[in-house]
């Protein structure tokens, strides 16, 4: 199974010198193995993906959304892949109580915000509406799971009988907790990332940031850690960097906070491949 960041930050993108090295496209993740392709996320970073030869390599090709925020959907009207009448798509996202997933994302693939509407992408697109469970995705083994953050948002964990992964970048499992990171039974997201090979987690604030903005559905980066540990994941990726963070301020906020808690961590930067 091989994991590639096509886009690491948080929000909303942020190009230009000051985030050339940990990027600043926003969420996009692919898991690709010999028979199966998932990309996790539509944020900006999906468009480069679009052009990418791996994608010419899948007939079929999976997007699983963790949530409707724009910086996980903007770059979804932009992935070259659902322009090929003869490429097969199919979005899974998080169920709501009161709209389909098609109709949630038609509010952004639909004029005036965008040029085309969903239903009119030449592409053969199928959608999966997904709530708490396992499904499976060609040789891949797939759950999902509702984590802690504002409207209905899922982490997924997958794995290939040998190695697992887990995907959960927009969370805030401190929330509510007094004693955060010491009971696994109550902490959101546990059971998706428990034991995996590589977490991917939200690692948006610095500590003192963080105090600013509880509730916003985000970690800091010593919660992420905390997580990981609790999680007892072997490798972390750092994820959903703040706009407003440049690389410079990353590796010293990751630095620091490493220190304090020294762990098998990085900072997830666009365009590193990991093989598991
Ligand atoms: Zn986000
Ligand atoms: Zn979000």
């Amino acid at each position: 199974m091989k994991v590639k960041l096509w886009g690491t930050r948080g929000s909303v993108p942020s190009p230009g010198p000051e985030t050339q090295i940990y990027g600043g496209n926003t969420s996009c993740v692919t898991v690709s193995t010999a028979d199966a392709f998932i990309v996790l996320d539509a944020g900006s970073g999906i468009r480069r993906l679009g052009n990418d030869p791996i994608v010419k390599e899948h007939k079929v090709i999976h997007i699983l959304l963790t949530h409707l925020h724009m910086d996980h959907i903007l770059g979804l009207g932009f992935f070259g892949p659902l322009y090929n009448p003869a490429q097969e798509v199919h979005i899974w996202g998080p169920a709501s109580f009161n709209h389909s997933l098609i109709d949630r994302l038609n509010r952004y693939l639909s004029p005036p915000l965008f040029p085309v509407n969903i239903r009119e992408l030449p592409a053969n697109v199928i959608f999966h509406e997904v709530t708490h469970g396992f499904f499976e995705v060609n040789n891949l083994k797939v759950y999902a799971n509702y984590v802690c953050h504002p409207g209905p948002t899922l982490g997924y964990r997958i794995e290939d009988g040998d190695s697992s992964f887990a995907y959960i970048p927009d969370h805030e499992p401190a929330l509510g907790l007094r004693n955060f990171s010491e009971e696994p039974d109550w902490t959101s997201g546990y059971a998706i990332a428990k034991d995996v090979d590589l977490l991917i987690h939200d690692a948006q604030f610095s500590d003192e940031e963080y105090e600013r903005c509880v509730g916003w559905g985000h970690s800091s980066i010593s919660h992420a850690i905390r997580f990981a540990k609790l999680a007892n994941a072997k490798k972390l990726l750092f994820f959903h960097h703040d706009p407003n963070h440049t690389d410079k301020q990353l590796a010293k906020l990751a630095k620091k906070y490493l220190k304090q808690q020294p762990y098998n961590a990085e900072i997830g930067q666009e365009g590193k491949v990991f093989d598991l």
